[in-house]
């Protein structure tokens, strides 16, 4: 039977990238996978058809995670349309890197609303539907723990207060065997991060396997982190960072 047979996702910015790579692992091993998507309506099409091809119910749900009701909204709609709710992945996420003299206060507001305010909320409503068992996953970045490279103060700042942040929710929903955990990527070949990038070869030279990860490589670790191997692991982080931080 496939690990996850019988449980609802929610993963959050799958309509490429990583979360796309998130969403359709968790589908294979028997999830139903809802996610959501800021702009791009194709996109999310190809992955619920992805999803889909699994034999897996799919729902694609556009949601920007910079506003809050609309988060909390999405998680009550896949308790609507599923029933429940046993995965939460937050994904979603952008970067936009500046210099530390340029950053905005804009792009602060905007860069910790998606990675920690929308992470938090999707958490509170989906923990209340959550029996034992409950995954929270969140997608942080190597750089929440080292920094090798320069012009990513407000990015690094937010992906730090997110491990702290899941730390804390460890704690607070361990007794309910909840668990809350972080997969950290590397440098990894999408759309925000192309490993033909302009900024694609120091970031190569900063790993000890000498190699760009790919978005599978962080889906493997979070379906780990959601399947039964991951009962024990609570409030830590998997690093999938070709050895960037060794
Ligand atoms: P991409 O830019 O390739 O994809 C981002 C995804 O998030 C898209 O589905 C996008 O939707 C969605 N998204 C962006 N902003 C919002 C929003 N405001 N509301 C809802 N959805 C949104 O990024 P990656 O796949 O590379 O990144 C995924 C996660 O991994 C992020 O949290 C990122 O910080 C992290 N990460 C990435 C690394 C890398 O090297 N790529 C390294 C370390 C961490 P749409 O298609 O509609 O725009």
């Amino acid at each position: 039977k496939p690990q996850l047979e019988g449980q609802v996702a929610l993963v959050t910015g799958a309509s490429r990238g990583i979360g796309a790579a998130i969403a359709e692992t968790l589908a294979r091993n028997g999830a139903d996978v809802a996610f959501t998507f800021a702009s791009n309506g194709r996109g999310a099409e190809e992955t619920e058809n992805r999803i889909r091809s699994f034999g897996r119910k799919s729902l694609a749900i556009q949601a920007d995670s910079a506003d809050p009701d609309a988060v909390t909204a999405a998680v009550e709609q896949v308790v609507e349309a599923f029933g429940r709710i046993d995965i939460l992945v937050n994904n979603a996420g952008i970067a936009l890197g500046a210099p530390f003299e340029a950053a905005t206060r804009e792009e602060f507001d905007q860069t910790f609303a998606i990675h920690v305010r929308a992470p938090f909320f999707a958490a509170q409503a989906a923990a209340r539907h959550m029996g034992e068992g409950g995954r929270i996953i969140s997608i942080g970045s190597n750089l929440a723990e080292r920094v090798a490279l320069s012009g990513l103060s407000v990015y690094t700042a937010s992906k730090s207060a997110l491990t702290g942040m899941t730390r804390a929710l460890a704690r607070e929903l361990g007794p309910r065997g909840i668990t809350v955990n972080l997969v950290h990527p590397g440098s990894t070949d999408t759309d925000m991060n192309p490993a033909d990038g302009p900024f694609a070869e120091p970031q190569v030279a900063l790993t000890a396997l000498g190699r760009y990860g790919q978005a599978e490589d962080v889906a493997a670790s979070v379906l780990h982190l959601a399947g039964p191997g991951g009962r024990s692991i609570t409030g830590t982080a998997i690093l999938v960072d070709n050895g960037a931080n060794a």
